[in-house]
């Protein structure tokens, strides 16, 4: 894949995201962090109101200003956050830190905190409770950015930069760490949570999904505010909101573009978006000589599991087979669901002479996985006795296009069922086709 592609790989969530329930619906442990971090943003914010003095006339103005400005951006792209916050896979990366950051670098804790509620309040009326998101999910991502407000805070004063002033390189030092220490918190706290309550996912791809990019770009539009405020008149301000508004636009496009690639069950790639991107695969592998494998996977007598399990067992099954392929493959590489309980994979930049054999050591990875897996599903208590059948074929053996490798690899893949199940088979390479050969149609004879 070339850089900057963007492969939807949104994490799963078997429980629920922190606040897609009712707070003590929680496991204990989220449910015990998401208290310590509540708790201590409370003894931060008393700490923050008394050991430092009381705010000054033109600080008490500044925070009513960067509120209401906070409260007008708001307004601006409220429909644009409500469909982001619905859709949001992981975290939810709103852009009020332009102005929690900003109130950070130029006020006193006590008026920070201020500004952060009148923020977050207005967030949850506006856009949060008509999305679906219970009050709790609000509290705990005012209480993450009021620790990361007072981590800033704690930052500026042995002597860091001073409101109302910014102009020594020192200063330019303290509003970069000021941002890493900001994203730093307030990542590091909502990361942690959502990996309590995501049992088996993995910090890294979290992260990934939650669009620390994002983040990190509303915090340095945030900086920059700031930069413009301490030195001039606060109602330039209103210069970041249109900028804001575009990014917001933009990203809303790049989410929904990834959720109409995604399977909707299992966060995979859906069979248009997996064929797509294959034949991309195919096409770059051509020029460069490298290889393309594909696999299809076909779970054994999944009727069964329905049977005995239930339907909803039956997906959390899927949902657990999705994520072994997602952790047995390489980030470049293309897993796909087909339909019903069948997956497909695509292996790209393979040495053409030693294609197969790569692809059949993936296949054996994947489905030795699938035997020891234990679901832990919601509904009907631990699944397993699980396996999988695979077809695998490869390019140049078995044709160099799409159509010809999924047809060799489904045939693999009949032979591996009739064979018994549970096992991996290629199909041995057909002569090389006469000119003028039509190829077979993509219809696949073992299919779900
Ligand atoms: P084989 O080893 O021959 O593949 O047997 P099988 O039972 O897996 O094959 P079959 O194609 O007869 O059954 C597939 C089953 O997959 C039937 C259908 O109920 C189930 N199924 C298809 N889509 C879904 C889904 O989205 N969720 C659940 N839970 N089950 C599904
Ligand atoms: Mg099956
Ligand atoms: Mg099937």
């Amino acid at each position: 894949m070339t850089p900057g592609q963007v492969t939807p790989r949104p994490v799963r969530r078997r429980h629920p995201a922190p606040g897609s329930r009712a707070l003590r619906g929680l496991p204990l442990r989220p449910l015990l962090l998401v208290l310590a971090v509540e708790l201590l943003a409370a003894a931060a914010v008393v700490a923050g109101v008394l050991l430092v003095p009381a705010p000054s006339r033109s600080e008490w103005l500044l925070a009513g200003l960067l509120g209401l400005v906070a409260v007008a951006h708001t307004e601006l792209s409220v429909n644009a956050e409500r469909i982001r916050r619905r859709i949001a896979e992981t975290r939810y990366v709103n852009m009020t830190s332009v102005w929690t950051f900003s109130a950070a670098l130029l006020l006193p804790p006590g008026l920070a905190t201020a500004v952060v509620g009148v923020v977050y309040l207005h967030l949850y009326l506006r856009v949060s409770r008509p999305s679906g998101t219970p009050p709790h999910r609000q509290v705990f991502s005012a209480a993450t950015v009021l620790l990361a407000v007072h981590a800033v805070a704690a930052l500026r004063l042995p002597g860091g930069a001073a409101p109302g002033s910014f102009g020594d390189p020192q200063d330019a030092a303290t509003v970069l760490v000021a941002l890493g220490v900001y994203t730093a918190v307030n990542t590091l706290l909502v990361v942690s949570v959502l990996r309590l309550t995501s049992p088996g996912s993995r910090f890294l791809a979290i992260l990934r999904g939650g669009d620390v990019g994002l983040e990190l770009a509303t915090l340095s539009i945030g900086g920059l505010v700031a930069v413009v405020l301490a030195d001039t008149s606060p109602w330039y301000a209103l210069l970041a909101v249109l900028p804001l508004m575009v990014v917001e636009q933009t990203t809303l496009v790049r989410q929904l573009e990834a959720r109409v690639d995604t399977d909707a069950k299992t966060g995979l790639l859906n069979p248009a978006a997996w064929q797509w991107r294959t034949r991309r695969l195919l096409e770059r592998g051509a020029r460069a000589h490298r290889a393309v494998a594909v696999l299809i996977l076909d779970l054994d007598h999944f009727k069964s599991v329905n049977d005995r399990h239930g339907h909803l067992a039956g997906d959390d099954v899927l949902q657990a087979v999705a994520d072994v392929l997602t952790a047995e493959v390489r980030d470049d590489d293309l897993a796909g669901r087909f339909g019903g309980e069948e997956f497909v994979v695509a292996v790209g930049g393979l040495r053409p002479d030693a294609a197969l054999g790569r692809a059949r050591e993936v296949a054996e990875r994947i489905r030795h996985s699938v035997r020891e897996l234990t679901v832990q599903t919601a509904s009907a208590g631990p699944v397993d006795g699980l396996s999988v059948s695979i077809g695998v074929a490869a390019s140049p053996e078995h044709g160099t296009d799409l159509n010809r490798l999924l047809a060799a690899a489904d045939a693999a893949l009949y032979e591996a069922k009739h064979d018994g199940r549970d096992r991996v088979r290629v199909r041995r390479p057909d002569p090389p086709a006469a000119p003028g050969v039509a190829t077979p149609p993509v219809g696949l004879s073992y299919g779900t």
